[in-house]
């Protein structure tokens, strides 16, 4: 483990860093199952197929029961579910997610802490022995198919399904380390799609680009001495977790495949955007990925109660496009987007349907 050497502060609680988190008022939930959500595609040119954007979705991920007040609640879901179907413009494949087997998780985690975090699920604790993850008795069946989604995805873009595909799974995953969820994740979603895609789908190189407010410190730790999967992220610091300083840069073969940059509270486009464009995008030319994943938090949105960044809809449109840009310059295309933070309810359907609109080829704003 990378812990003590990347000065991790995994020990506090997420919570109480937040602040103000408890204080989020309800949203009431909308609840409704999603249903009709399984479009064509838009219009193609003749003889060219048409561009699809597949969703990763489904009611089980609201079986992740937090309990009354936490941040990181079922109706996340439905307040991104809801804002997509309303959204007459867009035409969404629907891809149905499948449970993670055990070997797929040990690929990224110890199986001692697939032990422990089914033996602590199973035996009705209410969080992970690891770490500060709340869980319930339907938490591992909801944490498999978060995993298991981010397969079903990664099949979709390799197998011309989809052209790129937006995952909306809980609980989220880049806090995960290889022995131990914490900070509200189980198992690292996002990374355990890279893992299986090389396995699978017989590539090399993926890159990870994670825009959550907060240090990927479970993905940064998966792959920190790998050099196959690149790992990128823009994150407030000082901030949870603790991790992610630019002098984090990987060890041993992965020695210059983590690129870290902190920024304090109140950084938006000109920072993040800058990072993107100056430090991203040449990485990503050296470095040649075969897929794109995104960690997609969104709680480096303007407003998010757990994080002081102030990213707008139309800086998550911007990013999303040098996202593209970059899959379709070296990966054909090919971008698997994993949801991870976002805890104000209208901010995160928001900025979700600005990614997916841009994903989808829709130009023009909301
Ligand atoms: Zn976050």
């Amino acid at each position: 483990m990378n812990e003590a050497r990347h000065g991790h502060a995994g020990r506090r609680s997420f919570l109480k860093l937040a602040g103000g988190a408890c204080m989020i008022s309800f949203v009431p939930s909308l609840l409704r199952a999603i249903g009709g959500f399984a479009f064509a595609g838009d219009e193609a040119a003749p003889g060219k197929p048409p561009f699809r954007t597949g969703i990763v979705y489904s009611p089980v991920y609201k079986k992740h029961i937090t309990g009354i007040r936490h941040p990181e609640r079922p109706e996340r879901c439905d307040a991104i579910m809801n804002a997509l179907e309303a959204d007459k413009q867009l035409r969404l494949e629907k891809i149905e997610p499948r449970p993670a087997t055990d070997a797929e998780i040990i690929a990224c985690h110890t199986e001692g802490y697939l032990d422990v975090a089914r033996r602590d699920i199973t035996s009705g604790a209410t969080n992970l022995s690891t770490g500060d993850t709340t869980v319930c008795k339907d938490s591992l069946a909801a944490a498999l198919l978060a995993a298991g989604g981010t397969l079903s995805a990664v099949d979709a873009v390799f197998e011309s399904k989809a052209n790129n595909v937006f995952c909306v799974v809980r609980p989220p995953g880049h806090h995960a380390r290889p022995a131990g969820g914490m900070g509200f994740c189980v198992f690292n979603n996002a990374a355990i799609a890279a893992r299986y895609a090389q396995k699978k789908h017989k590539i090399g190189k993926v890159l990870i680009v994670d825009w959550d407010v907060h240090h990927g410190n479970g993905t940064q730790d998966i792959f920190y001495e790998d050099g196959s999967v690149f790992y990128f992220s823009t994150h407030q610091s000082p901030w949870y977790p603790g991790t992610g300083r630019a002098d984090e840069t990987g060890a041993g073969k992965g020695k210059g495949s983590t690129l870290n940059c902190p920024f304090s509270a109140g950084a938006g486009e000109k920072e993040i955007i800058g990072a993107f464009t100056d430090k991203l995008v040449p990485a990503a030319n050296a470095f040649k990925p075969e897929l794109v994943i995104i960690s997609a938090g969104f709680d480096s949105r303007i407003g998010d109660p757990l994080g002081g960044f102030v990213l707008t809809d139309a800086d998550f449109r911007e990013l999303t496009k040098i996202m593209m840009t970059i899959a379709d310059e070296h990966a054909g295309g090919r971008v698997v987007s994993v949801l991870e933070g976002g805890y104000s309810l209208q901010g995160l359907a928001s900025a979700a349907t600005a990614h997916v609109r841009t994903l989808a080829g829709k130009k023009k704003g909301l």
